[in-house]
């Protein structure tokens, strides 16, 4: 437990940090890079560069800045920072999609071409639209892959879905509370160095939305404490909690989903059948985007709860709703977690993620 607290001072600390005014070197502040966050297939020069122009945006004459973004959550993160500001941001992938496989429409090229600040997760989840935005970016637009920018490789995570081999980490950062600190810190750097004028705003909603992202760290340690030790494990069809995973001290016991999106050989799934009987987890759990009959397979023959309603980027509620949030998603998706595993998920749903703060996004739908 005493581990626990001293981590959540130190992403305390780095949010006291974060608001003192020096934005002058701000992924310097969260990532202190020993090891340089490095590309994908041995092509370490496209985030390099990435990292590098997140921290250089030139200031812009007027006040409206078009920032494009890519999954929900990074642009309910960045919608809210911008909230009460002449930021407009509109994010690319529809809520629902397949953010792994997501293959650009033509009507990306024109988002892209106008933007002024592209923010990514990076970490290899959207090439397809980092080769479309190389292709139609303008001069002086920012590039800000924030998931590489903040997670250093020596933390990196592979696993059978995002497999070493492939060169390729789970890119599910954001699903972790502390990273998205980082995270939330990039952006609000990128944003305010363009647009100086924004600073006073958009640093009063950082402090709002990272209050709330030490609330939800703070509930969920609270919250797994209750979890039986024996229960802490799991198992799901798409991997993305393996950065939440290591921070609550679950175990990832399986996760199903191989890397080519296509269905576990029978093999893979008997072995998966006799581990959770071994392990005698008391649920296995799906997602909304992937339905996945394999796992219902699994959970039945096992004898086990198949929870089916995990969400990866896909935002809970309707658009307007104060759950439709990053922290909506983060709360909803670690009560689930909790109450299946056998604990108490009281202390978060405790946790508001109602900020009174109505986001400046757009979400394709
Ligand atoms: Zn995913």
């Amino acid at each position: 437990m005493r581990k626990n607290v001293a981590v959540v001072l130190v992403g305390l600390s780095l949010v006291l940090t974060a608001c003192s005014g020096d934005s002058s070197t701000p992924a310097d502040s969260v990532s202190q890079p020993s090891e340089q966050p490095a590309g994908f297939d041995g092509d370490t020069s496209t985030s390099d560069e990435a990292t590098a122009t997140c921290k250089s945006g030139a200031p812009r004459e007027g006040d409206t800045l078009k920032v494009v973004t890519s999954v929900s959550p990074l642009t309910s993160l960045a919608g809210t920072l911008a909230a009460g500001t002449g930021i407009e941001v509109t994010g690319l992938v529809p809520e629902g999609t397949n953010s792994h496989t997501f293959e650009p429409p033509p009507s990306v090229a024109k988002e892209l071409a106008e933007a002024d600040l592209v923010v990514v997760n990076g970490l290899g989840l959207e090439d397809p639209i980092l080769e479309m935005a190389a292709a139609n970016m303008k001069d002086g637009a920012v590039l800000c892959e924030v998931g590489t920018a903040v997670i250093l490789r020596s933390e990196w995570i592979f696993d059978f879905s995002f497999p070493q081999e492939a060169g390729r980490p789970n890119p599910h950062a954001w699903t972790n509370p502390p990273s998205v600190l980082s995270y939330l810190t990039v952006i609000r750097d990128a944003m305010t160095q363009m647009l100086p004028s924004t600073i006073q705003v958009v640093d009063e909603n950082y402090v709002k939305v990272s209050k709330l992202i030490n609330d939800l760290d703070a509930a969920m340690i609270t919250a797994t404490d209750t979890v039986p030790v024996r229960n802490r494990k799991l198992l799901t069809y798409h991997d993305s909690f393996p950065y939440t995973a290591r921070r609550y001290g679950y175990e990832i016991i399986g996760a199903i989903q191989p890397q080519s999106f296509s269905d576990p050989t029978p093999a893979d799934v008997a072995s998966l059948i006799k581990q959770v009987k071994d392990e005698q987890v008391p649920a296995v759990f799906g997602s909304e985007v992937f339905p996945s009959p394999v796992l219902e397979q699994i959970g039945k023959e096992a004898g086990v709860r198949y929870v089916d309603t995990l969400r990866d980027d896909d935002l809970p509620g309707e658009v307007d709703d104060p759950e439709h949030s990053w922290g909506g998603l983060m709360r909803y998706d670690f009560v689930t977690i909790v109450e299946a595993l056998g604990g108490d998920a009281s202390a978060l749903k405790a946790v508001e993620v109602d900020l009174g703060i109505k986001d400046k996004a757009y979400y394709p739908q």
